[in-house]
């Protein structure tokens, strides 16, 4: 196959396959990163580092460390990330199957990351726009007051297990908490815990259930800040201050850098593939 060249800042040619090339901008959502090398770079950048874009709004005297540095992969390490995220006819990525209780669970022997946050935080969005380079894989949703929750399990080809918590809220029910902390507590191959809040309303109480479950369990977990496409820039700084704040002084777990996303601009959807495909082992990068 042909391949087209792009120079990256660093004035490193990149090859991008010709496919990638054809990509037509016209109806482009930059779900794929060879869309996003596109864009100008203000703009590519922004996609692709929205934390970096964000310290750079904060004047030397109020700066507080963002840790824009402690997972900073090349460009190159992004793009080839992209490739455990794609489905091809050898990286099979699908829906495996749900359980109620951790010995229901799928016993696969790849690592694992788990997805967690409170209903309506914007997970499934997040996955499947993680998954949108696998069309086929359907992220379910059960909201359904009363509907028995879930965790669910997806296979990602040969490379990792990637399990979606059910949300929670002020009313989940006591077994759903046991499900998540036995889940938390006991999976063997759990490399990470990806947990999710709202940027436009920062951390919550119910935020604190989960936040005080991996603190307990001395798991690592990373914060991931979502819907940063709803607030107005001056509003998320403060909000991304606040929780940087928080996680600097109240944990001990957390990744000290945040991952602000977009499941709608694709802000930062980027960035965080690589990271996983970095912290499951099949991305070897210098960027931690
Ligand atoms: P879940 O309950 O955590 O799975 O949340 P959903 O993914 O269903 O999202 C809840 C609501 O937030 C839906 O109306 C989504 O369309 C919306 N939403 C989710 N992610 C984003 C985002 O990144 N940007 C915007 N603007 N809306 C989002």
């Amino acid at each position: 196959m042909t391949a087209l060249g792009l120079r990256l800042p660093t004035g490193k040619l990149l090859e991008l396959p010709a496919a990638l090339g054809r990509v037509n901008r016209a109806c482009s959502t930059f779900q794929t990163f060879a869309e996003v090398l596109r864009l100008p770079t203000r703009q590519m950048t922004k996609l692709a580092f929205p934390l970096q874009e964000l310290q750079r709004q904060l004047t030397p005297d109020s700066r507080l460390d963002l840790h824009v540095k402690t997972f900073d992969p090349s460009l190159e390490d992004i793009s080839k990330a992209e490739s455990v995220f794609t489905a091809t006819g050898r990286n099979c990525i699908e829906y495996l199957s749900s359980a109620v209780r951790l010995d229901h669970a799928p016993d696969l022997p790849h690592p694992e990351v788990c997805f967690i946050g409170r209903s309506n935080v914007g997970k499934s969005s997040l996955i499947k726009a993680l998954f949108s380079l696998a069309p086929e894989v359907e992220v379910r949703v059960s909201k359904k007051p009363g509907h028995t929750k879930k965790m669910n399990f997806f296979k990602v080809g040969k490379y990792f297990t990637l399990v979606d918590m059910p949300g929670y809220g002020y009313r989940a029910p006591e077994d759903f908490v046991d499900m998540v902390e036995t889940y938390l507590k006991e999976r063997r191959n759990l490399m990470r815990t990806f947990l999710l809040v709202d940027s436009v309303v920062g951390i919550q109480k119910t935020d604190s259930i989960a936040i005080g479950m991996c603190e307990e369990f001395a798991l690592p977990y990373v914060m991931v800040l979502t819907k940063i496409d709803k607030s107005s820039r001056g509003h998320l700084l403060k909000q991304v201050l606040q929780i940087q704040k928080f996680v600097d002084t109240e944990t001990q777990g957390c990744f000290p850098q945040l991952f602000p996303v977009s499941s709608v601009t694709y802000s930062g959807i980027h960035l965080l593939r690589c990271f996983i495909a970095n912290i499951t082992g099949n991305l070897k990068t210098n960027g931690l």
